[in-house]
């Protein structure tokens, strides 16, 4: 938060977090830098938005990725996928990763916010563009009534992720033009968010040269993100257990198996013939 209440800022770095996304699900260039940008917007919007509890964001766009869905929770855990992970684009004009063609630029932004108590809020807003932060921009206008700077980005190289993360700046009802002039042009005199990370600064330093010009306190400590599914095996194994006797019993004659695949994670659950009839019997 500046000292002069005109504005207030939550920034990370979710590097490692977009590579394991990428590891797990086995992402096209494309797809790392679409899923990227959404696991950190959860990543930024899980502070803001919810206390408790957790927010999820669904990218329903025209192009050829498919849905992309994402969960962040305020204590740092996040996870998500994409419809289609192998979609590769060419780069686009500007020589970035056509991330706005992947997701589409006709479509919607849906987010719900579960406060962990009463019913989830939702809302939808029309894609602005497809590259996630235009969109979450968008959202914070149309939904949460504030103005806001959102900068995104993911960095890649042909081993995975170099870089990835962003900040969001809430304008508070203090703010003049001057204070978007002042960010913008930090932007622009000292690089993107990539950029800076690529060249080795921390946290603080990224904030201090995006933020140059306010004086700013920090409200909360430093906090770890992480790509964090609560699947397990014991979740599949409940799941299973709700199966009608017959269905496991077919299951274990016909199939001599029961798969389930995570789509959050990609992780696979898989239980032996033996194990169905256990199931089967215990009922
Ligand atoms: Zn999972």
């Amino acid at each position: 938060m500046s000292s002069d209440g005109t504005i207030r800022a939550v920034i990370a770095t979710t590097t490692e977090l977009v590579e394991l996304a990428r590891q797990k699900h086995d992402l096209s260039f494309t797809a790392t830098a679409a899923l990227g940008r959404a696991l950190t917007a959860g990543a930024l919007l899980a502070p803001i938005l919810a206390r408790e509890g957790q927010v999820a964001l669904k990218f329903q766009g025209n192009g050829p990725l498919g849905r992309v869905v994402v969960d962040a929770s305020p204590r740092g855990t996040v996870r998500g996928y994409v419809e289609n992970p192998q979609v590769e684009l060419p780069l686009n004009s500007v020589g970035n990763f056509d991330v706005g063609g992947a997701i589409g630029q006709k479509g919607y932004l849906h987010v719900t916010i579960d406060h962990g108590f009463g019913e989830p809020q939702q809302s939808t807003v029309e894609l602005a563009s497809g590259e996630v932060g235009e969109d979450i921009n968008r959202y914070l206008v149309t939904s949460d009534q504030t103005g806001s700077i959102v900068v995104i980005g993911t960095h890649l190289n042909k081993n995975g992720v170099e870089a990835a993360g962003g900040l969001i700046v809430q304008l508070l009802p203090d703010h003049t033009e001057d204070t978007i002039c002042k960010i913008e042009n930090n932007i622009t005199t000292f690089g993107t968010f990539t950029f800076l990370m690529r060249r080795g600064m921390d946290l603080q330093t990224i904030l201090s040269r995006i933020l140059h010009g306010f004086d700013v306190t920090p409200l909360t400590e430093v906090k770890p993100v992480s790509f964090y599914c609560k699947c397990s095996r014991e979740r599949f194994l409940e799941a299973l257990k709700i199966l009608p006797h017959e269905d496991l019993m077919d299951m274990a004659e016909e199939d001599g198996k029961a798969e389930g695949r995570c789509q959050f994670c990609n992780e696979l659950y898989l239980v032996e013939k033996e194990g169905l009839l256990d199931i089967a019997r215990s009922k």
